[in-house]
């Protein structure tokens, strides 16, 4: 079957009711909600979503561009699908979405023109009629313009509910441009969406049982939405607004920049009741000569002072970071600075990656670092990363510490939750205790999770308590 035969299906032949979608989802939690989002704008067209795409009328691959690997991940999914299309006798639409579609669009419909769809971030709401034009025309349906209104302003008000922990996206895009990434060039510009629509979909979501909710943005502390008074309204004025929500018991925020780090942020942390002690801030590396090569435009030492300010108000919060290793002129010196930086902070959790030169970005243009340099620093990294977080973990055995309960547990009688700290938490109890908080004493860790029992009586927890360590453990 040739591409063009594969690109020429009829699906208004499939009653309007039964059409099966089924999204897979690469990269960052941002992708997660944009598929959920994609989701809700389809069912109103008659799709439901479907767990696997074999048989699925359409299939969505919402793409991450942000490491070669991941690009790579893609055209071998697409593959796949291809085979799936075939014998399906070519009634499979795909689409690609995300940050591949924005940035390789063209190239897309080259390398795969099996695909119907191609949309970059900024155009999902123009998925249905995107879908329309797909079925009149034959050949790629491409759509990666950046348009002046905000995607946000489009997405339907009814939304699938996402569970007692739910994301909800405030903003878009980065003006940041540093060295290594792609970002800039495939979400646009920032974006922050008016604070009356993220309260709204908040809103919506605790009534339809979410007990904590995440702001999600590429650089989520540098939000400046427009607020109901005409002023812009600041992450902490938005966060201190949420507060307000009844039922809503745990905010938290991701992913944040050092340099937007703000006074009145920090001190939020103190004085938000229901603002999560813990952290994800990049720093990508402990020398500020890389910093400065990567265009972070802040040094280790603002980082640490962060850190440190943060610890003051709020002594048991938990951080976790990003790392590169060997970025464009990285030397063993450099390496060591960011080993430095790691040791001295501690962290409950990070993520670390090998630099991987991405096309029409400033760093892929330098002379690179050898790979088996790179392998070795990200190795001596990881290790000393993996030992942090068991011993973050191992740390918290003997708390007794408020556990927000998400399900059930992959085994029968295990209920799961989550710590103050986004440890994942299981405890051996028959009961249902989905969207409720309780007191669970930590017994035990794991190498990703944590386990322990509930403390009997049960204790009404505070919701966020603003105590050290030793106090809670108390
Ligand atoms: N806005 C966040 C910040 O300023 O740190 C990061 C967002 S980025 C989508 C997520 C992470 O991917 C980055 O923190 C960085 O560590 C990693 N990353 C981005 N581009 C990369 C590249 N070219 N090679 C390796 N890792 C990369
Ligand atoms: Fe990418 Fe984050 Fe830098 Fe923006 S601030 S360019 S999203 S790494």
């Amino acid at each position: 079957m040739t591409a063009q035969d594969l690109n020429s299906r009829d699906l208004t032949t499939i009653p309007h009711t039964h059409r099966k979608l089924h999204v897979v989802t690469h990269g960052c939690q941002m992708n997660v909600y944009d598929s959920a989002r994609m989701a809700d704008l389809l069912r109103p067209l008659g799709y439901t979503t479907v767990d696997k795409p074999e048989g699925a009328d359409m299939v969505i691959m919402n793409t991450c561009h942000i490491r070669e690997r991941s690009e790579e991940k893609v055209f071998s999914a697409l593959g796949r699908l291809r085979v799936m299309k075939e014998e399906q006798g070519g009634r499979m639409m795909i689409a690609v979405t995300g940050c591949v579609a924005q940035a390789e669009g063209e190239v897309l419909a080259k390398r795969a023109p099996f695909v119907d769809l191609v949309v970059g971030p900024q155009a999902y709401h123009r998925l249905p009629e995107l879908i329309a034009q797909a079925h009149r025309k034959q050949g790629v349906v491409i759509d990666t313009e950046f348009p002046a209104d905000q995607k946000f302003d489009h997405l339907p008000d009814v939304a699938a509910p996402q569970g007692v922990v739910s994301y909800l996206s405030i903003q878009e895009g980065c003006d940041k441009f540093c060295s290594f990434c792609v970002v800039p060039y495939t979400r646009g510009a920032e974006a922050s969406r008016p604070a009356l629509s993220v309260l709204a979909e908040a809103r919506r979501m605790v009534a339809t049982g979410a007990r904590e909710i995440a702001l999600l943005g590429q650089n989520v502390n540098a939000y400046h939405g427009e607020g109901p008074d005409g002023r812009v309204w600041t992450l902490t004025r938005l966060l201190t607004e949420m507060a307000e929500i009844e039922g809503l018991q745990r905010l938290r925020y991701t992913t944040s920049h050092p340099n937007d780090m703000t006074e009145e942020l920090i001190l939020a942390h103190r004085d938000n009741p229901k603002l999560m002690p813990f952290l994800h801030l990049p720093v990508q590396s402990g020398s500020d000569k890389i910093l400065t090569a990567m265009n972070r435009k802040h040094k280790a030492d603002d980082f640490r002072r962060i850190v440190a300010q943060l610890r003051d108000v709020r002594p048991d919060i938990a951080f976790t970071s990003d790392f590169i290793t060997g970025h464009p002129g990285e030397t063993d010196a450099d390496f060591e600075e960011t080993m430095k930086l790691v040791r001295e902070t501690g962290f409950a959790l990070a993520y670390s990656f090998n630099y991987s030169p991405r096309p029409g970005t400033p760093a892929a243009a330098l002379p690179q670092v050898p790979k088996e340099v790179k392998d070795a620093r990200l190795y001596e990294l990881q290790a000393e990363l993996r030992r942090q977080q068991d011993e973050y973990n191992l740390s918290t055995v003997g708390l007794v510490t408020p556990v927000l309960f998400t399900g059930r547990g992959r085994y029968a009688g295990q209920i799961a939750g989550r710590s103050l700290y986004t440890q994942p938490v299981v405890v051996e109890h028959g009961a249902e205790l989905t969207g409720e908080i309780h007191m669970v004493k930590i017994t035990r860790a794991n190498a990703n999770s944590i386990v322990g029992t509930l403390i009997n009586p049960p204790l009404i927890p505070p919701l966020s308590p603003p105590l050290s360590k030793e106090k809670i453990a108390a």
